[in-house]
């Protein structure tokens, strides 16, 4: 197991107990080493399967690494607490759901559930959502709660911010009295359960004896101390990490924990890697030297012993369209020349540049798989199967209610459902709980669904979980609702594979041929190995357990697994993931760099980490493609060459298409585009006929791309882009301080500088 190991990963993995900290480079082992290390501790004894917990990224990774070590050694794996924050906490939560003041079956709103929470919330206690947006609520208690702020920890230092602490205290009172829990709760909650119950955390103090992490650069402050509470004075943590893949700090992630970390717990104990196994020397060297270009690193080196390999392709196309076209037909090829589709990616900075890809790999029949996005448990028509799925299991979550109380259509109008909402505040119920307070037509047509869920449940007790999902969206009107539609044909197929998701599922976690309804011991306290009678079974039946990996699993559709398809994904999703091929698309100013993130020189740099973790993804061949002209958010840009194309020296690239451009390099320096190359801009298709040109006349002035401008609240710019004429014409101009604006300079006040 361990002969295969470079020296110092094999001292990783034999360090005798005590915490310690990996830190090292992309590709150099960290994950491999991180699993290495638990068979190790298995297979010497150190640690029974149970005494180990292990964090990681997504649920990928932490199916890989069971699979992992079951494929070194032939242990059962079940009982194993290995897995995602997320997936820990909801664990950690269903096991002592009384003792964390939550229902049995409590559920859990994901990011989009939260939002529509709150958005009732607001109306319910008519607060002024100009005033108080509901992204904004969202972030506010999202923040407090990643710092492990309740309403009562928040300083109230100004009215708004009072106000936002009374919503807040809303919002929980809310999720509370519906059963549900949202993502940062999940943490908060099983962070407040260990620290204030003792005999638990005791236990589990007691129990694992050995805590790993991975990707420990994207913690968070509560993360960190939930790991910290955890371990206790006994346990070994055993961290690895790479300061320059955080890519997460707009989440709260706080890449200082490493150093915290150093200095209270591993203490000299810290390992570096510097042999990348992963990337030839072109693409290793190349990001490389982009990250050299950040400022307070770490400071890693990182070799191969693979050759150079290939140089990285370049290619620049006049549209998005001809982009993802491009990298079809090459896709074409490599798989022609007998690569597999499944090791090849395509990556990309923002979701919204998915649709074009999406469409020219459809339209030329490849397969493919999206990873994030709008997840297949995102899905509309998805979500409200889950919904009726949520209310039989607790008829109290009123965000199910109000999800699917008329839907597929009952007569149930919005008056009637805010009448029955005025019912649920004045007593403080749930919406369910109110149903009898309504009078009339409207009265009864509600009494009549909540019957229809009260039937569902009943019908569907004891049944196996995939004919349970089958039943419910039959008997919910989903189907038949459905089938009405002109498009409903893709909705009903999705249904029909959460059928097969839930399948999967039920073999996979072992629920197969064990009735919905009843609860399994997962790990009953007699195979508690660490010998203390606490944990309670988990009692999870495979309904709440499948309706919280439909909440919690990072998009993979497993309805789709084992088909050989081509892998999308943005850079964040791709972290920790390898592959033979890779794409990064969308090498463009204000894309990648992204134009929210450019204006702080922080931002800039998680920009440039994202970067290296986008190029250190390939194994063999990388690509970067970018357009001249692109549709985003319905409107047409012409972005400039992403400043990362010129932090790549030049042997490593080889342009496919011409490059007589330069790069924007950075420095607010006027961009060197060549404007003649502007002209020759296809216009797209589905675009208002609105073409490109390079030089605009309005009024008696002149404008071209390139010249210098200045705007009276804006500042001194260059116009990147011109479109249109007379009244119509608009310039997308980079502002040295204020980023890309897109002007009518019939109305905008410009004057030309230069
Ligand atoms: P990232 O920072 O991207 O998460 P990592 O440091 O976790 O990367 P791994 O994914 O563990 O790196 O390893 C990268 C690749 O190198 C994997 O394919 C792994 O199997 C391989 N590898 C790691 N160590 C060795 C080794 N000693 N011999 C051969 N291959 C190795
Ligand atoms: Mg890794």
């Amino acid at each position: 197991m361990i002969d295969k190991l470079n020296d110092p990963q094999r001292e990783a993995v034999t360090l005798p107990p005590g915490h310690a900290l990996v830190l090292a480079g992309a590709g150099s082992g960290k994950t491999r080493v991180l699993t290495t290390r638990m068979a190790w501790l298995i297979q010497t004894r150190q640690s029974s399967p149970l005494g180990i917990l292990a964090v990681t990224f997504t649920n990928k990774a932490a199916r890989e690494m069971l699979a992992r070590i079951s494929a070194i050694m032939p242990i059962d794996t079940r009982g194993m607490w290995i897995g995602t924050f997320h997936g820990l906490c909801n664990r950690l939560l269903r096991a002592h759901f009384r003792d964390a003041g939550l229902p049995q079956a409590f559920q859990i709103l994901d990011t989009a559930d939260q939002f529509a929470a709150i958005k009732r919330l607001l109306k319910a206690n008519n607060i002024d959502d100009e005033k108080y947006p509901p992204r904004d609520v969202q972030r506010f208690i999202n923040c407090a709660k990643e710092e492990g702020q309740r309403p009562g920890d928040v300083e109230a230092y100004d009215s708004f911010r009072r106000r936002m602490i009374e919503i807040y205290t809303l919002y929980e009172a809310q999720c509370q009295r519906e059963g549900v829990v949202d993502f940062p709760e999940l943490l908060l909650r099983a962070f407040e359960l260990l620290s204030r119950n003792e005999p638990i955390r005791n236990h589990y103090q007691r129990r694992f004896r050995h805590i790993l992490v991975d990707e420990f650069q994207d913690t968070n402050n509560l993360q960190y101390r939930w790991l910290t509470l955890l371990a206790g004075d006994g346990a070994s943590v055993f961290a690895v990490g790479d300061d320059d893949q955080s890519i997460y700090a707009f989440r709260g992630a706080n890449v200082g924990n490493m150093a915290d970390f150093e200095r209270d717990f591993a203490r000299g104990a810290v390992i570096r890697l510097e042999q990348n196994y992963r990337s030839y020397g072109h693409i290793l060297d190349a990001a490389n030297a982009l990250i050299s270009h950040n400022t307070g690193r770490l400071g890693k080196n990182l070799w191969t012993e693979q050759g150079a390999g290939e140089q990285i392709r370049v290619v620049e196309q006049p549209t998005d369209f001809a982009e993802a076209q491009w990298i079809v037909d090459e896709i074409r090829s490599l798989v022609a020349e007998g690569r597999s589709r499944h090791e090849i990616a395509i990556l990309y900075r923002s979701n919204a540049q998915s649709r074009v890809i999406e469409h020219a790999l459809f339209s030329s029949a490849i397969p493919y798989k999206v990873y994030g996005g709008l997840r297949f448990f995102e899905r509309q028509e998805i979500k409200h199967a889950l919904a009726y799925l949520r209310l039989i299991s607790n008829p109290d979550d009123d965000t199910s209610w109000v999800r699917v109380v008329n839907f597929p259509p009952r007569g149930i109008g919005a008056r009637t459902i805010e009448s029955l909402m005025d019912q649920a505040r004045t007593y403080d119920t749930s919406l369910a709980a109110s149903v009898a307070r309504v009078p009339g037509k409207a009265g009864s047509n509600l009494a009549q669904f909540l019957v229809s869920i009260s039937q569902m449940a009943e019908a569907t007790r004891g049944l196996p979980l995939p004919e349970l999902v089958e039943h419910v969206i039959e008997h919910s009107g989903l189907i038949a609702h459905y089938k009405l539609d002109k498009e409903g044909a893709d909705r009903i197929e999705n249904l029909n594979e959460l059928v097969t998701a839930a399948t999967v599922f039920a073999i996979e976690e072992h629920f197969d041929g064990l009735p919905a309804g009843e609860s399994v011991q997962w790990v009953s306290s007699a195979t508690d190995s660490m010998g203390d009678s606490l944990t309670p079974a988990e009692n999870i039946s495979p309904l709440a357990s499948f309706l919280s990996h439909a909440a919690l699993e990072a998009g993979d559709n497993q309805a789709q697994a084992g088909q050989q398809a081509v892998q999308l994904m943005t850079v964040h999703a791709a972290k920790g993931l390898e592959f033979d091929a890779v794409f990064i698309t969308g090498m463009e100013e204000g894309l990648f760099p992204h134009e929210n993130s450019v204006l702080e020189p922080s931002g800039l740099e998680e920009e440039r980490r994202l970067m290296y973790v986008a190029i250190t993804r390939a194994r063999e061949r990388l690509y970067f493609s970018l357009a001249q002209s692109r549709m985003l958010h319905g409107q047409t840009r012409y972005p400039m060459r992403s400043r990362f194309l010129s932090e790549v020296p030049d042997q490593h690239l080889k342009w496919l298409t011409p490059k007589q451009q330069v790069a924007f390099d950075g420095h607010g320096s006027e961009p060197r585009w060549a404007g003649a190359s502007r002209a020759s801009i296809p216009n797209r298709p589905s675009v208002a006929p609105r073409s490109p040109t390079t030089g605009v006349l309005v009024g008696s002035q002149h404008f071209r791309i390139g010249q210098g401008v200045s705007h009276g609240r804006f500042g001194e710019g260059t116009i990147i882009g011109l479109s249109g004429s007379g009244l119509e014409a608009q310039a997308q101009i980079q502002f040295r301080d204020a980023g890309t604006k897109t002007l009518a300079l019939g109305i905008a006040k410009l004057d030309i500088t230069h």
